[in-house]
């Protein structure tokens, strides 16, 4: 059982009012919160031991390295990360997904196949359609069915002797609709294909396994698993990791560099040019120590109460439809009410304090999969509460009466 008045009090923007309302944060799903020990850690670096890192030999230099690369251990153990050459620190998930896609001609040739969900975020969607442009693959795409699931048997149809590499979000922030990933993998490895699991919305709700799913690239968004903005993860398998060319050249990615020739520095550093984002990497530890001390089974247990709950309030109000409403999911709640736009119902219940979010969600494909402008979203964090549901439900009952 989780305390939540204890855990609420880590979080201080929990406390703080919105239009004269009491905050209910229910955009977890844009961007979690950060709790005190998270924001403490900020602060701490800035004002004990700022300075560059893996350069200096002075004290400030070792402080700020030994705390970095002891995050990024924290981090390598909480998503089972073998060796920590395979924890890579990037700017987050979007960053994670291009760096791979962009060096990802070595794995995809001219006539090849990529295989994209149709319940992609835009940022796991655009990059392989440049790699795709750019060496001349043919993007697939995986239809969504009815109820938010992955048609999973036109998914093994679309397996074949070109596919080189399939990308798929384990959790769809659109939806919340959890997808078979495991399945996915293994299916794409009878192929030999490569394949990269965008997990930005599990990371902070779910325990990932990295070994566990087999995947052979998977992404994680600091920001959204209580870590600070800028800051994100990328795994890979060692041979994926190797064969895979460096994304960005410059300073601490390097071996030795002539004007005739560069050599590129080993696992982790080939992928960490240029200074990088050192109090957020050092912050993300402390996210990844605070997740661990409530536990990630308590939070995803929790967190599915509060699905539960919200999905039958959420039903109860006329006209209502949820989009992907499965028991497989995540405590995200995508709907609309017949005949409201979304953006009027976010705005009359913004006033009252609650905040969801309205639109596409960077999803615009699966938007157009229902023949929809968007939806209103509903996600929760552990830092939720039914009382807080109830709040929202009320503020949506009285947009609809007032709207309709
Ligand atoms: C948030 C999100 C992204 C984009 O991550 P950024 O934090 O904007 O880089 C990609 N995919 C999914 C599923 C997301 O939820």
């Amino acid at each position: 059982m989780l305390d939540i008045n204890k855990i609420r009090a880590d979080f201080p923007i929990l406390s703080r009012k919105v239009n004269g309302q009491p905050l209910v944060y229910f955009d977890n799903a844009a961007t979690s919160q950060k709790p005190q020990q998270v924001i403490d850690k900020i602060v701490e670096y800035y004002t004990q031991y700022n300075a560059n890192i893996h350069r200096g030999v002075h004290a400030l230099s070792q402080e700020a390295t030994d705390l970095y690369e002891a995050s990024r251990e924290k981090c390598r153990a909480f998503f089972n990360i073998p060796t920590s050459r395979q924890c890579l620190f990037t700017s987050g998930n979007t960053h994670s997904i291009n760096a791979v896609a962009s060096g990802a001609h070595v794995f995809v040739n001219q006539g090849d196949e990529v295989i994209v969900s149709a319940v992609e975020h835009h940022s796991n969607i655009v990059p392989w359609q440049m790699l795709c442009e750019r060496v001349g693959a043919h993007l697939k795409v995986i239809p969504v069915l009815d109820n938010g699931q992955l048609d999973m048997n036109a998914y093994q149809n679309l397996l074949n002797a070109r596919t080189a590499f399939v990308v798929v979000n384990h959790i769809s922030n659109a939806l919340g609709v959890t997808n078979p990933v495991k399945e996915i993998i293994a299916g794409a490895h009878k192929h030999q294909a490569k394949v990269l699991i965008d997990g930005a919305q599990s990371c902070g709700h779910m325990k990932v396994d990295v070994q566990d799913l087999d995947a052979d690239f998977y992404t994680m968004a600091g920001h959204k698993m209580c870590g600070p903005t800028g800051i994100g993860l990328l795994y890979g398998k060692e041979d994926a990791l190797l064969a895979l060319p460096p994304y960005q050249g410059g300073g601490e990615m390097i071996d030795q560099v002539t004007f005739e020739h560069t050599t590129y520095a080993g696992l982790p550093h080939k992928f960490e040019a240029g200074t990088p984002n050192i109090a957020g990497g050092i912050a993300l530890g402390a996210a990844v120590d605070y997740l661990n001390e409530i536990g990630m089974e308590h939070i995803a247990a929790y967190e599915n109460e509060l699905l539960v709950y919200g999905t039958e309030k959420i039903k109860n109000i006329p006209g209502a439809v949820i989009y992907g409403d499965v028991k497989d999911k995540a405590a995200v709640i995508s709907f609309n009410v017949e005949n409201l736009h979304p953006y009027d119902i976010g705005t009359i219940v913004d006033k009252l304090g609650i905040a969801v979010r309205t639109g596409h969600h960077c999803a615009q494909p699966i938007m157009d999969r229902y023949q929809i402008a968007g939806t209103v979203r509903a996600s929760f964090a552990f830092y939720n509460t039914k009382e807080e549901i109830d709040v929202m439900v009320q503020a949506l009952q009285r947009a609809v009466n007032m709207l309709s």
